[in-house]
C-alpha cells in the first residue's frame, strides 16, 4: 500500500505543478514515505534524516510522510530540526495545502507552479533476512524516499513547520486527479483506507486512521479510466478490503469485485489483503462466476492456535479460519491460497506454534510471508507478558518457513504438465528467459523462440515442464 501511496502522492505534486527529477542531489524537496508495521522503522527513520541533514546547506526541505511520520509526530521536528513537513497517511488529502504552506504561499501561483521541479526516488524494496522475499505491494518497504525540486529557498531563520497529524478520525479518502503508476500494465486501486479491527500487535489502526470506503462508482470510474489507458491487471487495495462498504451503499465488496473485472480491456483482478472476520462466501462466488478475478486468495491467519488468534484479538477461531478456506477449496477453479503467519507472539508456547505448522499442512499453502512479533509502540500487546526470546522467534521462524518451503516444493510440483497463460514482466538475458506471473501470482520462468518478439504486459501461452518451491519454469505455447 505503501508503494501506491507513493505513485498518489507524486500524482498529487505533478498536479501542483512539480516536476520529478532523478535523484536526491537534483531535487530541492525531498519527501520520505515511511512505514513502521514491524521492526524498529523509527530508528532507521531517523538515521536516515540525520544523512539528510547535510544536504540543509544547499537549500532543500525535507518532509516525512506515512506510519512513522504519525507515530513520531512532532518528535520528528525535535530530533531533526531540518525536518519541515510531517504528515500521516490520514491527512495526504491536504497535501495541496500543506505544500502551498511550505512553499510560503497561499496558493501556488501561475509563475511558480511553471518552474517548479520534482523527483520521485523509489529505492529497492528492503528484502529482510526473515521469511521469504516480499514481493507484493502490501509486505510494503520499511521506506521509500520521495524527492522533488525547486522549492523556494528557504531565507536565514525560516523555521518552516508543517503537520498533517490529526485526521485519523477523518471519513474522506485520498482521492487523487492523477497517479503517477510505475507499472504501465498493472495498476493498484485502494477501495478502503485504514483499519478499525485493532489487533493487539499492529499499529495501522493508530497510524492510518478509521476504515473509510470509496464509493463503488469512484472505484469503477478508475478502473475504466486504467482500462482506457491500457492497464490490463488491477489490484484492488486496502488493509482489509473485504471490510469494503459502500458509502453509497450500491455494491458489496464481491459485487464491486466482479464489477471491476467486467470491465472491458481489464484481463486480471487482483485483491488484497482480505481479513478472515469479514470473508463471505461471496467473494467466492464472484471468483467462480468472473474469470478475470485472478484465482489467488491472501488470507492472513497469523496463528494456527485459537488461544493465540484470541490473545492477538483477531475475533475468529482456527475453525472459522478453517471453514473459509473450504469455501475457496469447493471453488471451481484451484484457488492458490497464501498467509501471513506471526511467530513468537507473547505467551506462545511450543504446542500452540505447532498448532500453526499443523495448519501450514492442513491448508497447504502456496506461499506464506512469516514474521517474527515486533513489539510496536501503542499496541495493547506491549502490555502482554511472557515475551518469546527473539533466538526462540527466529527458530520458530526457520522452521515455519522450512515447512512451507516443502509444501510449496510439493505443490508446486503438481502444476508440471499445466498449460496457463501468463503475463510477461521481465528478460533476464543471462539465463535466455522471459520472467511471467500466472492468475494464481506464481513467478513463471519460461523460454520462447529467438524470434519471439515479446514485450512486458502481454499475455503468452506456456506448458510447465519444471518447477522450484518459488518459481515454474516452462516453454512458450506457439
Ligand atoms: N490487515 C491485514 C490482516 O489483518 O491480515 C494485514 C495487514 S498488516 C499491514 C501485514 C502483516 O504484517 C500482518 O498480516 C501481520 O502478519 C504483520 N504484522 C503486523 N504487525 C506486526 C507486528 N507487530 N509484528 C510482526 N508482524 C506484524
Ligand atoms: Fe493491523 Fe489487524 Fe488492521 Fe490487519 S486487521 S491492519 S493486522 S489491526
Amino acid at each position: 500500500m505503501n508503494v501506491h501511496d507513493s505513485e498518489k502522492v507524486v500524482g498529487t505534486l505533478i498536479q501542483e505543478g512539480y516536476q520529478q527529477v532523478e535523484s536526491v542531489e537534483a531535487a530541492d524537496l525531498i519527501l520520505y514515505n515511511t512505514c513502521s508495521i514491524r521492526d524498529k522503522a523509527e530508528q532507521k527513520v531517523f538515521h536516515r534524516l540525520a544523512d539528510y541533514k547535510k544536504l540543509q546547506a544547499q537549500g532543500k526541505k525535507f518532509g516525512v510522510l506515512g506510519c512513522v511520520a504519525q507515530q513520531e509526530g512532532e518528535k520528528i521536528f525535535e530530533r531533526a530540526p531540518h525536518v519541515s513537513l510531517v504528515c500521516g497517511s490520514a491527512s495526504y488529502q491536504n497535501l495541496p495545502v500543506m505544500l502551498a504552506q511550505l512553499e510560503g504561499k497561499s496558493r501556488l501561483s501561475d509563475s511558480h507552479v511553471s518552474q517548479q521541479r520534482l523527483d520521485m526516488w523509489h529505492p529497492q524494496f528492503e528484502r529482510k533476512s526473515e521469511g521469504h522475499e516480499r514481493e507484493v505491494a502490501h509486505f510494503s518497504p520499511i521506506l521509500q524516499e520521495v524527492g522533488f525540486a525547486g522549492s523556494r529557498k528557504p531565507g536565514a531563520g525560516d523555521l518552516v513547520r508543517i503537520t498533517g497529524l490529526d485526521d485519523r478520525q477523518t471519513d474522506k479518502c485520498f482521492e487523487t486527479e492523477f497517479t503517477a503508476r510505475t507499472n504501465p500494465h498493472r495498476g493498484y486501486i485502494t477501495i478502503i483506507e485504514g483499519c478499525d479491527k485493532f489487533c493487539a500487535y499492529c499499529v495501522v489502526p493508530f497510524t492510518r486512521g478509521k476504515e473509510r470506503s470509496r464509493t463503488s462508482q469512484s472505484v469503477l470510474d478508475e478502473a475504466r479510466q486504467m482500462a482506457d489507458l491500457g492497464y490490463t491487471e488491477i489490484q484492488l487495495l486496502g488493509q482489509n478490503v473485504n471490510s469494503y462498504r459502500d458509502p453509497t451503499g450500491n455494491k458489496s465488496f464481491a459485487e464491486l469485485l466482479a464489477a471491476v473485472g467486467e470491465v472491458q480491456g481489464i484481463k486480471r483482478v487482483r485483491f488484497m489483503t482480505s481479513h478472515p472476520r469479514d470473508f463471505g462466501r461471496d467473494i467466492i462466488d464472484a471468483v467462480d462466476a468472473v474469470p478475470s478475478l485472478c484465482d489467488h486468495v491472501h488470507l492472513p491467519v497469523q496463528s494456527g492456535s485459537t488461544r493465540v488468534l484470541d490473545a492477538m484479538q483477531r475475533l475468529y477461531t482456527r475453525e472459522q479460519y478453517l471453514e473459509r478456506i473450504g469455501w475457496m477449496k469447493s471453488a471451481k477453479r484451484e484457488i492458490s491460497i497464501t498467509t501471513d503467519v506471526i511467530v513468537g507472539f507473547p505467551g506462545e508456547t511450543e504446542l500452540e506454534f505447532e498448532e500453526t505448522l499443523l495448519l501450514l499442512d492442513e491448508v497447504e499453502y502456496d506461499s506464506i510471508f512469516g514474521f517474527k512479533y515486533s513489539p510496536r509502540p501503542n499496541t495493547p500487546a506491549l502490555s502482554l507478558q511472557d515475551a518469546i526470546p527473539d533466538e526462540e522467534k527466529v527458530r520458530r521462524l526457520a522452521v515455519l518457513n522450512e515447512k512451507q518451503r516443502a509444501i510449496q516444493k510439493v505443490r508446486n510440483e503438481k502444476c508440471i504438465g499445466s498449460t496457463l497463460e501468463v503475463m510477461v514482466e521481465s528478460r533476464n538475458e543471462a539465463r535466455g528467459q522471459w520472467s511471467a506471473r500466472t492468475s494464481q501470482n506464481k513467478v513463471f520462468n519460461f523460454t520462447a523462440p529467438s524470434d519471439a518478439q515479446l514485450i512486458r504486459g502481454e499475455y503468452v501461452t506456456v506448458v510447465t515442464t519444471g518447477s522450484f518451491p518459488n518459481s515454474l519454469l516452462g516453454e512458450m505455447v506457439i
